[in-house]
């Protein structure tokens, strides 16, 4: 498996889809939505720690 690796893919790749980065987004978008301030920042810090913990 080492083929030459397009940046598309590596991307792709990087940016997986991963169930709870899309629970974390949501959470934040509805927050965003309703104007809550406090649950945004609280899942901005969420998905900077997920990212770290899953992602790194
Ligand atoms: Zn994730």
């Amino acid at each position: 498996m080492h083929t030459q690796a397009s940046g598309q893919q590596a991307d792709a790749a990087r940016t997986a889809p991963c169930p709870q980065c899309k629970e974390i987004k949501a959470k934040r978008y509805a927050a965003v939505r309703h104007g809550d301030k406090c649950t945004a920042a609280a899942m901005a810090t969420a998905m900077g720690l997920h990212q770290r913990a899953s992602h790194a």
